[in-house]
């Protein structure tokens, strides 16, 4: 995958890296409590992604190192802001985006119907287990069809957490978080910045795309409450917005 043409980020290293070893930490845990609950999530099911799936911008850069260090960036493009203009309507949240039946662009075209980013997958996509039938996953289930999703959130919090210090540190802000084709144009944008030739390619197909500030202030509140089970008035503390 790793390609000599790509540019190098650099100073967001250490993040990814931490990352990694966090999720390293983590991932035996949600094993653990998967393998005692006997969950139905299994290799190749993959209802549950087409659901909107709002990463923070640790994750997104995660995302964007391994997608900048691969030959196949520059094709990728188009379909990456393609999902992201998907991402931006109004009335946005899981209901009215599952609606929609889109697969994430992350979901392989291959008719496998698994992860192409598996390893670096976020830890929405990572910590979310089901012990009901995975036909109540689908989109086709009737409307008011309730899963019984493992608790992990403790999991998720310490991403969370460490996702604030980034947040902080990089952008002077406690929260950035986005659909995942919306961050990862974004990163991608931010890890080239010392890259004029890459990062003009990357600024074209970002035209007309919000930035994940802006998709927040814009469409974003209910989602964040959903996703991250935080009130909205938390929600519009921690981005900063007045009503
Ligand atoms: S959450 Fe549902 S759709 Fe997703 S892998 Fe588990 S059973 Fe399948
Ligand atoms: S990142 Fe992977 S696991 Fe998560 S929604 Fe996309 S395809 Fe599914």
């Amino acid at each position: 995958m790793p390609d000599s043409t790509g540019p190098t980020p650099s100073s967001e290293r250490s993040v990814t890296e931490v990352l990694k070893d966090i999720f390293s930490k983590l991932d035996p845990i949600a094993k653990d409590h998967a393998e005692r609950a006997q969950v139905s999530c299994k290799k190749g099911c993959n209802h549950c992604c087409k659901l909107l799936t709002t990463i923070m911008v640790s994750e997104g850069l995660l995302i964007a190192e391994a997608l900048l260090k691969d030959g196949t960036w520059r094709s990728f493009l188009p379909e990456l802001k393609e999902s992201a203009l998907a991402h931006c309507f109004e009335g946005i949240c899981n209901a009215t985006y599952f609606d929609k039946r889109r697969p994430c662009v992350f979901l392989s075209k291959k008719g496998q119907g698994v992860c192409d980013i598996y390893s670096i997958r976020p830890s929405c996509c990572r910590y979310h287990y089901v012990t009901s039938e995975p036909e109540k996953c689908s989109p086709e289930a009737p409307r008011d069809t309730q899963t019984a999703a493992l608790d992990l959130m403790p999991l998720d919090k310490e991403v969370w957490m460490f996702d604030n210090h980034v947040s902080r540190e990089l952008f002077n802000t406690p929260l950035m978080s986005a659909p995942i084709p919306v961050m990862v144009l974004f990163c991608m944008d931010y890890m080239t910045q010392d890259d004029i030739t890459c990062n003009r390619e990357i600024k074209k197909w970002m035209e007309g795309v919000p930035t994940p500030i802006e998709w927040m202030k814009k469409y974003g509140i209910p989602s964040l409450v959903l996703n991250k089970e935080i009130s909205a008035e938390e929600a519009e503390v921690m981005i900063g917005l007045t009503k």
